[in-house]
């Protein structure tokens, strides 16, 4: 059995002993069946179950190979679970918050060691949104076989398991919550950890600029010298059939939903052990426990801020904002 599963195993075993249980649900009732095996695609919740929760949905392994994705998303949940059984400040941040860990969205790729889940698809590229604007050739998404990598599936084909999964999970919640931001985490592009914005399809600019600059604001005040650079993904590169981009161009039309992807710099950890190039699963991950273990601790402020933001932004503070100003400012910072 995959560690991760074990972990998620271990706390839910302890929830049922715990004071704090009614917090707390685990629940793994889709399966994705592999060779002789059946792998689960949990999903944990704490926190307000209401539907005026605000809710913070944090997202891993959506790319198998990028492990450590999942394994920080388990470092939080583990996180949180242990400051849930006694912090008082957190039961009551938690009163009007949700927080929902999708973390392995694709455990045969986390099992196998591959980008790609069971059935050789790029979930990432798997939506049928089609990008407007140049893609790389094959990196942007390609139909042409499950051999090459991005491979986004058949045309023909439904969505694969997991990506509705994904999508089925993240639309359920928005329907019972105010507002919701995602944070879905992945690794190797850049020297640099990236927080990327939608789109991906298209280089227009993103619809909810406004809360992304208001969000971004907000977070340089308080911390000027992050270590993001915060950026819209099609700033990078377009892609095909990413599901973020389904949700909010398909699915959500609610203006309080924020889909944010954290790309961890994996170059940077093959830069300091350049021995990690020959191994494809030291191109995505950190390889060094300590490494490892300071790449926990670095996102805890980010996502703690979140938490927080998610709050604001239920109030009337929030709501006087100037939203339009925002939407320029938002333009002339990342679209210029
Ligand atoms: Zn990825």
């Amino acid at each position: 059995m995959l560690d991760e599963f074990r972990s998620i195993e271990s706390l839910q075993r302890r929830n049922l002993e715990s004071p704090q249980k009614h917090l707390w649900s685990f629940e793994a009732s889709t399966f994705v069946d592999y060779k002789n095996d059946h792998f689960p695609l949990w999903k944990i919740t704490c926190g307000n179950k209401k539907p005026d929760a605000s809710t913070l949905v944090l997202v891993g392994g959506v790319h198998g190979l990028e492990r450590i994705g999942s394994q920080l998303c388990i470092a939080l949940l583990e996180k949180y679970f242990e400051l849930s059984q006694w912090d008082p400040i957190l039961q009551k941040q938690l009163e009007q918050l949700r927080i929902v860990f999708l973390p392995i969205i694709n455990p045969v790729g986390v099992f196998e060691h591959t980008r790609s889940n069971g059935n050789g698809v790029d979930l990432m590229r798997n939506s049928p949104v089609v990008a407007v604007d140049k893609v790389p050739y094959l990196i942007g998404g390609h139909r042409k076989t499950k051999r090459l990598p991005w491979f986004q599936g058949l045309q023909s084909e439904v969505m694969q398991k997991e990506s509705q999964f994904l999508v089925d999970a993240v639309m359920a919640e928005m329907k019972t919550s105010k507002s919701l931001i995602s944070l879905d985490i992945h690794s190797g592009f850049g020297l640099k950890d990236q927080i990327w914005f939608p789109w991906a399809f298209t280089k227009k600019p993103f619809p909810r600029l406004d809360m992304m600059q208001i969000m971004t604001d907000f977070f340089e005040k308080i911390y000027p010298d992050h270590i993001y650079k915060i950026e819209p993904q099609s700033k990078v590169y377009c892609t095909h059939g990413d599901l973020w981009d389904h949700l909010l161009h398909d699915k959500i039309q609610s203006s309080s939903f924020l889909p944010l992807t954290l790309e961890l710099g994996s170059w940077l950890w093959v830069k300091k052990n350049p021995m990690q190039i020959f191994n494809m699963q030291g191109l995505y991950n950190p390889i060094k426990q300590h490494r490892m273990k300071r790449i926990f601790r670095r996102h805890q402020l980010f996502v703690d801020f979140l938490t927080r933001f998610l709050i604001f932004m239920r109030t009337d503070e929030y709501k006087k904002t100037d939203f339009e100003a925002y939407y320029k400012k938002g333009l002339q910072t990342w679209y210029k």
